[in-house]
């Protein structure tokens, strides 16, 4: 047998995933152990190569039998993972600052490992979903969480760009003047710009601008008499699929602004899909269905050719950064023989 592992390190947890040659996931949900990157590189690739076992176990094989390791984490880091030598948030201890993690767990585990951010990795789990592993499709996908992630896929291959920061859409500025509604409101997002894509499209947005603004218009809304301005962002995904008008106008402007950045991105790839995944899509299926109607609707007319461009929702967001790196590094056995 031979396989390949996905790992997705991420702040809090680690997830793993195992895939054979045929492309079949070995294991179905999450495989998840809690993250000890504070403890610096020693600690955290002892544990990834514990945690490894244990997914194999889990799978039914042996640890020998998987040929090459997939590997993302959060960045800022090199398209080859050297992790940004001025430290970041996920890992602040000071051994990390500068560390190569892809060289690293490679010399741990003795197998060759590649290397992707969890942006990009979750990109190419959500193309692999649609158009399997050999295909020459190029496609965008928009991840929004706490903040705005996402990734290129072109003509089947990763964008990673020179230094590793290729398809930080997030904080692609958009014409966002031209959305209805929200006149006056200045977006500034944790980037020092002004009218980015996460400004405007993120729970961190919903927080610091979008619901605030909104809220001045209504003072009488239930969310305006919560103190805590995190934890009200946080109920409006849920109140807006219940049918709350205003906080449906909160998703309206997301998707608005959406339209707008997927509209500078036909321009650029003339993709053949967007994807769109992350916590704004964990809600009912007509509240997803009516999010990318309204994304779709908000993209200025499109060329006859391009009109038919499909938008689609990522699939098993909880595991897209293992399956994502696990599928780099399927690509990369096949090409060097490996498999
Ligand atoms: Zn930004």
């Amino acid at each position: 047998m031979q396989v390949v592992a996905g790992v997705d390190l991420g702040g809090t947890a680690i997830n793993y995933t195992l895939v054979n040659k045929d492309e079949r996931f070995l294991i179905e949900g999450l495989c998840e152990h809690p993250a000890l990157t504070k403890q610096g590189p020693d600690v955290c690739l002892q544990q990834i190569e514990d945690g490894l076992k244990i997914a194999a176990k889990l799978a039914e094989i042996e640890v020998s039998d998987i040929v090459a390791v997939g590997l993302d984490t959060p960045g800022p880091a090199s398209a080859s993972g050297v992790l940004s030598a001025r430290g970041s948030t996920n890992f602040a201890h000071e051994k990390w600052k500068g560390f190569d993690i892809r060289e690293g767990m490679a010399r741990k585990l003795g197998k060759p490992v590649t290397y992707l951010n969890d942006a990009n990795a979750g990109a190419l789990w959500g193309h692999f979903s649609i158009f399997g592993a050999n295909s020459k499709a190029t496609s965008i996908s928009v991840v929004i969480g706490t903040g705005t992630g996402g990734g290129v896929i072109i003509e089947g291959n990763v964008l990673k760009g020179r230094v590793g920061f290729g398809a930080e859409l997030g904080h692609m500025l958009i014409p966002y003047q031209s959305i209805a509604g929200i006149e006056g409101m200045v977006p500034q997002c944790n980037c020092g710009r002004v009218g980015d894509l996460e400004s405007l499209a993120s729970l961190t947005s919903i927080e610091k601008t979008v619901l605030p603004y909104l809220l001045k218009k209504s003072p009488n809304h239930e969310l305006a008499k919560m103190t805590d301005a995190h934890q009200a962002a946080k109920l409006v995904r849920g109140m807006a699929d219940k049918g709350d008008a205003l906080c449906r106008e909160v998703f309206r402007i997301q998707a608005t602004a959406l339209g707008l950045f997927f509209d500078c991105m036909v321009n650029t790839f003339d993709p053949d899909a967007f994807i769109v995944g992350g916590g704004v899509l964990e809600a009912s299926p007509d509240f997803t269905k009516r999010f990318l109607e309204q994304i779709k609707a908000a993209m200025p007319t499109q060329r006859e050719e391009q009109a038919d461009i499909p938008i689609y929702p990522m699939p098993n967001g909880d595991t897209a950064g293992a399956r994502g790196a696990a599928v780099e590094a399927l690509t990369m056995a096949r090409q060097t023989g490996l498999i």
